[in-house]
This record gives C-alpha cells, structure tokens and sequence, in this order.
C-alpha cells in the first residue's frame, strides 16, 4: 500500500486541487478560526547568495512554484509560506535538502545543466522526504492522497479511514453537492491537538485523538461533509455548518454505534440551537421529523447558494428558529435511528 510518488505532476495535482476549491469561496467554516481566515499568504521564495553562485534564480522559482504550494497544501496548515533557499558550496555529495520554509542545494551541484533542469523533480523528491508515507488510492473517479506524518500511526487505522472516505464520500457528493471535488488529501498530524479539521480538500487528523478513539471512523463522515459543504465566507453561521455536519454524521455515518457516538437527549439546561454539534444535530433531526421532512437539507442547499437569511426557517416552516427550538425544547421525544456498521 505504502509507494513513493515519483511522479513529476503529482504536488502540481495537490496543488490545483486546492486552488480549485479555494476560489472563489476559500475554506470550510468551522469552530476554528483558521478555516475563516482571509486570503491566504501568497508563497514566496527567497534565494540568498544567488548573485554569488550565478544560479538562474528564475528557473528556481518556476520550480518553486510548481511544487512548493502543492506541499504546503498537503502537509498542514502550519507549513511555512515563505520559504529561503541556500546555495552552499560544498565538495561533499551533498545535492539538496528541502523542509517546510527551507530549501539548501550544493551550488557545484546545482551548476550543472542537468541538475538544474531536473530541480523540479529533486525538489519534490526532498519535500516528500518530509512525509513517513504518502498513499494515492483511486477508485471509481474520486482519489485520495493519505499523507502520513506519524511513523508510529496505526495502519489498521489508516485503513479504516480510507475505507471509510470511499464508502461514504462520494455518496454525501451524490446527495449534496454534485460539483464538490472528487479529490481529497487525508493528513496525519502528531503535533495537531483537536481532533479533526478541514480546510480546502484537506482533512487533517490528530494521531493523538485517533489512537485513542481508533473507531470514531464517521469524522471522516462530519468532515467529508464540510468539504461538500463548500459554503464559502459569509453563508450563515459556524453553529449551522457544524451542526448540519454532525446531522449528516448521524444519518451516513459509516458507523456510529461501533464508536458510541450518538445525539444526546435534549436537556433543559442546553443552551439552544447555537451549542452546535451534536445538540443542534438533534434538533434538526427533530425539525426533519416532526417539523417539515427535508428542510435541513433545503437549508444545506441555500447556504451553499448563499440565498440563506435567518428567516429561511420561517420562510420553510412557517416560524421561527427562536419558535422552532421553544417548539423542541417542550416536547423533544424523539425516536432515533442510528447507521450501523455496514463496512
Ligand atoms: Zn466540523
């Protein structure tokens, strides 16, 4: 399962995957900040001792930019954007070395003609040298590039999540979002304290929260979701998207019982509809229900079009969401059905 990508496009196909969904509409919201940031940083490189070495700094920078955002893209978030290169001049073997924001390459290496138009290909092959693994599965038009930044990740778990991704997001595509990408990248991060984010076509996951919790396969379910939600800036509020998330999670997830997660019953102490997550999934399982079947779907569907407004409830329903949760709160009997594990 575990091969090298040797391929030369292959960062460049990262790369256009990420610019495709982040124009115009940037990232997914979500309870981090970060998925609601403004433009993002363009990727700079800066050469020192260029003019020293007489290196054609323009065929680096072509270089550069084919590959490098691809990279940042598929490593995470907190890969660094501008990036200086050091030309060293040393008799050793030494060719190059590239990490997240610094790239140093043998001047004598790098002098020869052949060197210098292959950099594109050595440059992608020290980036990936980053990574402990890097898997490109395909299957029936959709792909799934699993970059593995934990060399003590569990491949069970790996598995499991690929499995999961194949059986469950290209049918929320299907469902929700025809022009949703058809290419995701999976990141395992040991630094990445929460649990699970996702920004562009990238979902990052904390190995610290999966070997812990090695069943909770469905976050793939909640955030797969937020990539075909692809609502853009300004389209509603965080508690919405999430909460619509985690309503899809309890409808498609590939297996919510086998990881004990479930809505939990309505208490007079929650807060309302925007506690988000799993109490307004419960909610909106109850508008499906006893309110209007379909409607959290219509609402998935105007956020994406941006003709949501805050009166799109009472526009469907016929009251409020201030009504709607006052409706709930007094009577919120519910009967739930859960998916279960059909892997
Ligand atoms: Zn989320």
């Amino acid at each position: 399962m575990i091969k090298q990508i040797t391929n030369l496009t292959f960062f460049v196909l990262l790369s256009t995957a990420a610019v495709a969904q982040t124009t115009p509409a940037p990232a997914t919201k979500g309870q981090n900040p970060q998925r609601r940031r403004g433009q993002p940083h363009p990727f700079t490189l800066t050469v020192n001792d260029a003019a020293k070495t007489k290196i054609d700094t323009t065929k680096l920078g072509v270089a550069f930019r084919a590959v490098y955002p691809g990279f940042a893209n598929a490593d995470g978030y907190r890969t660094k954007r501008e990036v200086t290169m050091r030309i060293i001049d040393t008799a050793k073997d030494f060719t190059l070395k590239a990490v997240p924001g610094e790239i140093v390459a043998n001047g004598k290496w790098l002098k020869k003609k052949q060197n210098l138009q292959n950099f594109q290909q050595s440059l992608q092959d020290a980036l990936q040298k980053n990574w402990v693994s890097v898997d490109t599965i395909k299957k029936d038009g959709y792909s799934l590039v699993f970059v593995n930044l934990n060399e003590k990740f569990n491949p069970t778990i790996q598995k499991n999540l690929i499995s999961t991704y194949f059986e469950v997001y290209p049918k929320l595509v299907g469902l929700f979002n025809d022009k949703a990408t058809h290419d995701v990248i999976f990141v395992t991060d040991t630094a990445y304290k929460g649990v699970a984010e996702t920004s562009g076509n990238r979902i990052l996951f904390a190995t610290k929260y999966m070997d812990k919790f090695p069943y909770d396969v469905d976050i793939v379910t909640h955030e797969g979701m937020h990539i075909v939600q692809g609502y853009g800036y300004g389209s509603g509020p965080v508690w919405l998207t999430e909460g619509i998330a985690d309503y899809i999670r309890y409808k498609y997830g590939v297996d919510n019982v086998g990881s004990k997660w479930y809505l939990p019953a309505f208490k007079a102490k929650d807060k309302g509809y925007e506690q988000s997550y799993r109490i307004t999934a419960r909610f909106f399982e109850w508008i499906d229900q006893k309110v209007k079947p379909g409607m959290i779907i219509q609402i998935d569907k105007e956020l994406r079009n941006h003709t949501y407004t805050a009166d799109t409830w009472a526009t469907l329903s016929g009251k409020t969401l201030d009504q709607l949760w006052a409706d709930y709160s007094a009577n919120p009997d519910l009967n739930l059905v859960y998916s279960s594990k059909s892997l």
